[in-house]
């Protein structure tokens, strides 16, 4: 039998639908280098807006927009307390250093959450044979710690604490907007005194292509300039930036199918006997040990199945719900899985 592939592998497989090939066929357009593409400056300032910011700039990738915060934060030989299971510390290649001459102080963290007293821990002395701490990035939700949350009072300590030693934070909110249904805070809310953010259109969301980079207007002119620098300057994004546009305006509205699906898939996981706290998962990720403990020869089996999803270590399979996956297709991946 010819199955559907279900593909909880991430949730950047989706597939822009018809309305949203539509709106990106019907974008106005300019040469955005110029700062004459319409779409892109409406995307960059309803963003800026809903993030509560001053300003945004549209970018190919959220990788792109971790990097260039930190370029902007930092100088050659300065330290970035960040957590060691952070996008920014396994995933970007080594941008930081490689790009901006920055070195990751990564700090292991209980579900991959940073506190107050770890980041104050880490802060280098101001003494001369140090390296200077010149930003601290936070991830929310925390991708590889399984979507996991920072709330409002240990975000608040976090910034608390930067606030006094003068450090810039950089808020890594690729998932933001899943944060931000799951807390039941407003995107801004989520934002709020943060030094820069980023937040990924291409994930949950559900948009081919891009993020935000979002700071004072400030910080954001000179964004601009380094994206420029790296390459990532677009002539004609408003096509992309339609898409972006209407991704804000009706993904969010569906994340919390995405956390309910997740939490079904733990609940149906955790009765066959696999390695996981369904309580535990807050957002549309979920991370769990199969029975054998072999993620590897698993995630094979199951591929053969027709489920997809990523052996991220030995023993540990990350499955992510989003929208292109729906409440019966989990209980049809649940079925393929106890096949596998
Ligand atoms: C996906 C992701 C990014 C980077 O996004 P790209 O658009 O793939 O470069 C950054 N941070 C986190 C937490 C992510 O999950």
């Amino acid at each position: 039998m010819l199955r559907r592939p279900i593909d909880l592998r991430s949730d950047t497989v989706t597939q822009p639908d018809s309305a949203m090939r539509q709106v990106m066929a019907a974008a106005e357009v300019g040469d955005d280098v110029y700062g004459e593409d319409p779409t892109v400056r409406r995307l960059e300032r309803e963003a800026a807006d809903l993030l509560g910011h001053q300003a945004s700039l549209f970018l190919p990738s959220g990788t792109m927009g971790n990097q260039i915060a930190l370029h902007l934060h930092g100088h050659p030989g300065g330290e970035v307390i960040c957590e060691a299971k952070s996008h920014i510390v396994l995933y970007e290649l080594g941008a930081m250093a490689a790009l901006s001459g920055l070195l990751p102080c990564t700090l292991v963290a209980d579900r991959g959450l940073l506190t107050a007293p770890q980041v104050e821990g880490a802060v280098a002395p101001e003494v001369v044979y140090r390296s200077r701490t010149v930003a601290v990035v936070i991830e929310n939700s925390h991708n590889m710690a399984g979507g996991t949350l920072y709330d409002r009072p240990r975000r608040e300590a976090i910034l608390a604490v930067t606030r006094q030693r003068g450090l810039p934070v950089h808020l890594d909110g690729a998932r933001l907007f899943n944060a931000s249904e799951a807390l039941g805070e407003s995107p801004a809310d989520l934002a709020a005194g943060f030094d820069s953010v980023m937040v990924s259109l291409s994930k949950g969301l559900g948009a081919p292509v891009g993020s935000l980079l979002a700071g004072s207007a400030a910080l954001i002119e000179e964004a601009r300039r380094v994206r420029k620098m790296l390459g990532g300057a677009m002539r004609q994004a408003g096509i992309l930036a339609a898409a972006g546009l209407l991704a804000l305006e009706r993904g969010p509205a569906r994340l919390a199918a995405d956390h309910r699906n997740a939490r079904t898939l733990a609940e149906g996981l955790a009765v066959r006997g696999w390695t996981v706290d369904p309580s535990a998962v807050a957002t549309n990720i979920v991370i769990a040990g199969p029975p054998d403990g072999d993620a590897l020869a698993f995630c094979r089996r199951a591929e053969a199945k027709g489920v997809k999803a990523v052996a991220i270590s030995p023993g540990e399979v990350r499955f992510v719900t989003h929208h292109d996956v729906s409440e019966q297709d989990i209980g049809d991946a649940l079925a393929r899985l106890a096949e596998a």
